[in-house]
């Protein structure tokens, strides 16, 4: 992953051009731009900073190939329409101190659940663990939805 493949002005991530399937979002980042990084073929991984303050409208509308989104702690809003036809996308990790999605956030997308990094097990109150399937890291039982 080259750093030169983010276009970023003044804390604004304004487009990725890179090819890669798996990115993270330097961490001089504050803002992801409406349309920054919609449309975008190859991308099915994406690990948003903690610098991240928002999260543009449309950002990744059409990322047919998103199935995994990471967002960082910084976050306080996620625009309306910023993954909405990522059919793919079925795993979303949020922070705990987000208080509001827009409704459209994830329209037509592969989500069915969205859980906080934090949550407890129900069971035994042990730490969820692991991205893709989160699993307590103390019964180890799987985290049911
Ligand atoms: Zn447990």
């Amino acid at each position: 992953m080259s750093q030169n493949d983010f276009v970023i002005k003044d804390g604004v991530l304004e487009g990725y051009n890179g090819t890669d399937e798996e990115i993270t979002i330097p961490s001089e980042v504050k803002e992801i731009a409406s349309f920054a990084c919609c449309k975008n073929d190859k991308l099915k991984s994406v690990i948003i900073p903690n610098s991240v303050v928002t999260i543009g409208d449309s950002a990744f509308k059409d990322c047919f190939y998103l199935e995994k989104v990471v967002i960082g702690n910084g976050i306080n809003i996620i625009k309306p329409n910023a993954f909405e036809n990522c059919s793919k996308l079925t795993e979303v990790i949020m922070p705990t101190n987000l208080e509001y999605i827009s409704s459209k956030a994830f329209a037509n997308t592969g989500i069915r659940y969205i859980w906080q990094n934090n949550n407890r097990c129900a069971t035994c109150g042990g730490k969820f663990k692991g991205l893709i399937k989160p699993k307590c890291s103390n019964c180890l039982r799987y985290k049911d939805y």
